[in-house]
């Protein structure tokens, strides 16, 4: 274990420690099973549980009441950037979009294509591309259709390292790429009709989407879909084999976050280490983070140095030093550290430390 270093990874990312360890001790076999849990059937009375719990878990962290209903899918979060409209663009009706990033950006096309065969339309209510996604733009600024079925936004830039501060304020329901700051704060469940995020960035292993959706917007989705791609399919029931592994893992994560104080005690975590790397940034002149201060991402730390030599020479001797996967977005440059919920204190500790001789040394 202390071969494990410090892990930035913008995703997959870290995971708990503890729950790794967890994870070791239920192989190759789960308690009483005389085999382990990805071996025995996803209808086992020892599956059911460990996938009951997992949603109820997620539920009641969240806070969502009965009318929710918390779904596991695969296809990765770019299957809902298609799987959304589907079910949810009627038919000659509108859907919004803020378009904040490249994955906002990949929604808005799915989107357009689902709009070709419905004769529906897109609107972009507001966009930052104009400034290379370098900020969320404020509310006033946007033009959110009232006739729209939902808005959609993502409510952290993982690529960027942008994030909404405040939820959306519109009459319609928002639907919420929420994959790369899932978790990380309590939300408002009341304003959101859909919200779906990848596991592999706060919650878990790539290979599961969690997917909740309000009754009332699950009901009013596209007839005659293709079976597996209408929510309804599973909402009703266990349709198919799911990923037994990664919602194993995931069930194991949202336990180590009850035990941490939910998302309460989540949201304080996180603001600990991102005051801390922002304010070394901020102290510094060599440093500059490349995001309107507004619009910072409590997950994704995103900076540049003075020249791209120097920021080559920061990501390799930072990995020299157990500091790891600093290295920015391949289209965007520069530094980015991702500080999930898993990503210990003490890891933006040594990063802090670390910037501070490489300063002294370069700058
Ligand atoms: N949305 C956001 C905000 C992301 O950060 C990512 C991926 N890293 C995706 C969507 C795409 O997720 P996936 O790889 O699960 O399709």
């Amino acid at each position: 274990l202390n071969l494990r270093q410090n892990n930035f990874s913008a995703g997959p990312g870290a995971l708990p420690t503890e729950v790794l360890e967890e994870v070791r001790d239920d192989f190759p076999v789960f308690a009483g099973l005389g085999a382990s849990i990805v071996e025995v059937s996803h209808r086992s009375g020892a599956y059911t549980e460990i996938h009951e719990r997992a949603k109820s878990r997620l539920a009641s962290l969240l806070g969502l009441g009965d009318d929710w209903h918390v779904l596991f899918l695969q296809g990765g979060a770019s299957m809902q950037f298609h799987q959304v409209p589907l079910n949810l663009m009627p038919r000659g009706g509108t859907v919004s979009y803020l378009d904040t990033g490249s994955w906002s950006a990949k929604a808005i096309k799915e989107a357009e294509i689902v709009a070709r065969d419905r004769d529906g339309t897109v609107t972009v209510a507001a966009s930052s591309r104009d400034a290379d996604y370098t900020y969320i733009p404020r509310p006033s600024e946007w033009t959110v259709d009232p006739e729209a079925a939902y808005l959609h936004f993502t409510s952290n830039n993982t690529i960027y390292g942008t994030q909404f501060h405040e939820e959306p304020i519109c009459d319609v329901p928002l639907v919420c790429d929420m994959s790369s700051d899932f978790l990380s704060r309590p939300i408002d469940p009341k304003k959101y009709g859909l919200i779906y995020a990848g596991a592999q960035k706060n919650i878990g292993p790539a290979g599961v989407t969690a997917v909740l959706v309000r009754d009332d917007v699950l009901q009013s989705r596209a007839e005659g879909l293709p079976t597996m791609l209408d929510y309804g399919t599973h909402a009703a029931k266990l349709f198919n084999t799911p990923p037994v592994f990664a919602i194993y893992i995931v069930d194991k994560v949202l336990g180590w976050v009850e035990r941490q104080g939910g998302l309460k005690g989540m949201v304080e975590r996180n603001e600990a280490k991102v005051s801390r790397l922002y304010g070394a940034l901020d102290a510094s002149d060599f440093y500059r983070p490349t995001v309107r201060e507004d619009s910072r991402s409590h997950m994704n730390v995103t900076f540049r140095l003075p020249n791209e030599d120097l920021e080559a020479r920061f990501i390799q001797d930072a990995a020299r030093e157990g500091l790891l996967a600093l290295k920015g977005y391949r289209t965007v440059g520069g530094v980015r550290a991702s500080i999930y919920n898993a990503v210990e204190p003490r890891s933006v500790e040594l990063l802090v430390e670390f910037m501070r001789r490489f300063e002294a040394a370069y700058g």
